[in-house]
Parts: structure tokens; sequence; C-alpha cells
């Protein structure tokens, strides 16, 4: 995931409840085994942290959770869904639910990355072996948190099996960020897999880390995050020698035409719906002097509105291969990995915010804007129902405005996917009770869209 904490809408504070936030006595069992699961989750989320993992090579992590799982005897512990995929099935025994399944998500990989975090437990891991590689690997979006809350989670809703009202899967899942492009991977890869066939969920739920105040829950009515796809624009010329540029094609200009063109795409696209298209890698077969036959463009198209991903694809594809075609060569255009974008649907939302409200208080329980971030937990929601949140895990405060500001004397704000991207560990213990409110209390009934 990325995104982007200064929203692009204003933030509308959540309004306080006026009737008291329902409660049973499974609640405060629920945050009696969080907390003494806190420190374990602390540990665990180091551990991840040290030991950090690139999209499709999570093997070290999936072993820490399937351990985890079958030493908590679950019903059913499956790995090698997908790749380094994890589903862990735990069947509550209490009477009632009506046979329902709530699906908990987390995601497992990490980021070709420096980890500059400033931690102890910072990442020194290079994957030498990666395609594109060798990179620094670390955490820099956070899934080590996503992953420890839900080891976290397990363990707390392990405790109460005999008062859980229907069935709970663990669902972990690698290569969030994508796999490298001639592999598959992700969620849609575990959905294929056949990892939800029995039992079908009856919501999903997922969360991010993100900066935002600590143990603050962000949630959107609509898209929380936009559809995305990545893009691969191919520029093929004729390689020559340096000197001799006018005896060969030069692709190079070609991909700065392309480059340059796209900073036109924002106009030919309503301004009132969010698009961004990035190029973050520029791959050329060169040198100082061989003019290379080819240059390549890597980057993602994001859409808030998922209509516009189309028309944004097609704009993109013309710009590149006629602007291509201006210097003699051509352009081949190829989109991978789509996702569609994280919905959470009015229904589900409303039925969540008391739970939202009892676990994070409801003043920390506010509106967020969207953002142009992916999360391929998309493929679970839309199928599934259910809904995504944000937990802020930054030194932060929120303005007059309800927009993220560093707090005095701490370390900043800083965004998923970069160097010093930081998480509050002491924050971690509020995911997990996210997580097992979140399941009680659609097992029981009382977190259901209304219709
Ligand atoms: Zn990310
Ligand atoms: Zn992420």
């Amino acid at each position: 995931m990325t995104h982007d904490p200064a929203a692009t809408d204003p933030v509308r504070p959540a309004p306080i409840p006026t009737d008291p936030v329902p409660t049973d006595p499974v609640h405060a069992e629920l945050d009696r085994l969080a907390e003494k699961t806190a420190a374990q989750v602390i540990a665990w989320r180091r551990h991840l942290h040290r030991h950090p993992e690139l999209s499709n090579r999570e093997e070290g992590t999936a072993r820490l959770i399937a351990g985890h799982l079958r030493a908590l005897g679950l019903d059913e512990v499956r790995t090698g869904i997908a790749g380094h995929g994890v589903v862990g099935v735990l069947r509550g025994t209490a009477a009632g639910g009506d046979g329902r399944v709530a699906a908990l998500r987390a995601d497992t990989d990490a980021l070709p990355v420096r980890d500059l975090c400033g931690e102890d437990f910072a990442s020194r891991v290079v994957d030498a072996d990666y395609p594109g590689g060798p990179f620094p690997v670390s955490h820099a979006c956070g899934h080590d948190c996503h992953t420890a809350m839900l080891m976290g989670a397990a363990t707390v809703l392990a405790g109460v099996r005999d008062r859980l009202p229907g069935t709970v899967v663990l669902v972990f899942q690698p290569a969030e960020e994508g796999p490298p492009v001639t592999e598959t991977g992700g969620a849609l890869a575990m959905v294929e897999a056949g990892a939800f066939v029995d039992p079908v969920p009856t919501m999903a739920f997922g969360m991010h880390v993100t900066p935002y105040p600590k143990g603050y829950v962000g949630y959107r009515v609509g898209n929380q995050y936009g559809a995305s796809v990545l893009v691969r624009i191919t520029l093929t010329g004729r390689q020559v020698h340096g000197s001799t540029p006018w005896q060969g094609v030069d692709p190079m200009p070609a991909a700065g035409a392309v480059l340059t063109g796209i900073g036109q795409l924002y106009r030919q696209v309503s301004a009132f719906d969010p698009v961004t298209v990035t190029i973050g890698h520029v791959e050329d077969v060169g040198r100082f002097n061989i003019i290379g036959e080819t240059v390549t463009l890597w980057g993602t198209v994001r859409c808030a509105v998922e209509s516009d991903m189309a028309e944004v694809r097609d704009r993109l594809r013309r710009l590149a291969e006629h602007s291509a075609a201006a210097y003699g060569a051509t352009a081949e255009v190829d989109y991978l990995q789509p996702v569609p974008p994280v919905h959470n649907a009015e229904p589900w939302v409303t039925a969540a915010l008391p739970t939202l409200r009892r676990v994070a208080g409801a003043e920390r329980v506010t509106e967020t804007g969207a953002t142009l971030g992916y999360d391929d937990v998309s493929e679970f929601i839309a199928r599934f129902g259910g809904l995504y949140v944000m937990l802020g895990v930054q030194d932060a405060v929120l303005d007059a405005d309800g927009m993220p500001v560093p707090e005095e004397g701490g370390r900043g704000l800083v965004t998923n996917h970069h160097p010093r991207f930081y998480a509050d560990d002491d924050t971690l213990v509020t995911g997990v009770r996210l997580h097992a409110h979140v399941a009680y209390d659609h097992l029981r009934g009382a977190l259901l869209p209304a219709g």
C-alpha cells in the first residue's frame, strides 16, 4: 500500500454517538487477553521487522505464522496458498451465530527499500536474488505490524473459542505490494487458489498502519483507496554507436517525451476525480557510448474513481505510441496487476462504527479523506463484504481541520514506503483489539449491514 497522509478530501470529525456503545462480557475478556498478548505482539513485530521478505518470498514469515497458529490448536492451518499464504480456521463452539464467518486479513510482505527507521531492530537484509535486484529489504509499509497484530488476534480469539458463535478465518496474505511481473501472487491469487471456498466468509476486515495520531482509527465511506494498475512502457529504437545517432533510432528522447507528456494527462480527465500516473523506474540498456535498443518505463496508474481507469489507460497508451512515433521509435504499453479500489459500503461502515468506537474511544474514530494508495484486500471486501480502516501509529495530532500534523518533539510524519517510515509498537494492541472485536461482533450478529 502507498498512501498520502495529507488526504485529498477535507476531514470531518466523526459525530460522537449519543447512545452508549453496546458491550457484553466477552468484550472485556477480549481486551484482557489482548493486553496479555501485547508484549508478544511487539516481540513478533520486531522479529519480523528484522527479517523482512519481499513479495512472493515470505517463507520465514509464513513459517512463523503457521507455527503460532498450529500451537494455538486451530481447526485448520493451511500453508503454501498462492505462494506463502497462510490461512487459519477457528471454529467457535458457542450456539447461535447463524453460520457467520469473519475473515481477518494481514499482508505479510516487505519492500525493496533501505531501512532508516532508526530503531535497533532496523533491517539490514539484502535480497541478492530478487528479479531486478539486489535490493535492500525493509518493512517500510508496516506489514510487520499487520502480521504481528493478526497473530495476536488469533491468540485472543482462540482464547474465547467457547464463546464464539461462528467461525474466524485468519488470512495472512503474501505479495500485497505486487509480485515480480513474471509471477502471480497476492489477494486474487489466494481467491483463485480456493482459499475461501470452505468456509466462505460473510465479511472481510483489514486495516493499515498509517501516519496518523497513535491509536486513532480512520475510516472512509466509499473508496478508501483507489483503483491501481502497473504500467510497463517499452520504447524500442535501433541500437547504434553513440557518435552516430542519425544512423540508428534513439529511444531515449521518446522516453523523455512520454514522461513529459504524462503531465498533460491530468488535464484530460476531470480535475474533480483524482488520478495519478507515476513512472518510478526507468530501465535503459545503453551506455555512455552506445544508444541502446530499448528504454523501459515502469510505473503505476491510480484512479480514485474506478470508471476513469479505462480512459486513463487509453490516453496513456495513445500518448506513448504517438510520442514514440514522433521520434521514429515504437512503444508497447502493457498493463499488469490491476487492483480494484478498496470500497467501504456505507451499511458496513455504519454497522462497524459502534465496534470501532468501543475499541479506540469515540473521539479517536475519525473520517478520513480518500487516498490514491491501493490495497488488494479489495479483492476480499468486494467479494465478501466488510470494511477496511486506517490505524494511526505515528507522533501526530489532528489540526483544526482534522488533518494530521507532527506532534511537537515527536518523530514527525513519515509516509509508508519512505526509508524512515516508523510505527509505534505500543499502538499494536489497538489493532489486536480491532480484529478481535470486529470478528466477535460480526459472529454474534451485532456487526451486520442493515437490509
Ligand atoms: Zn505499501
Ligand atoms: Zn501496505
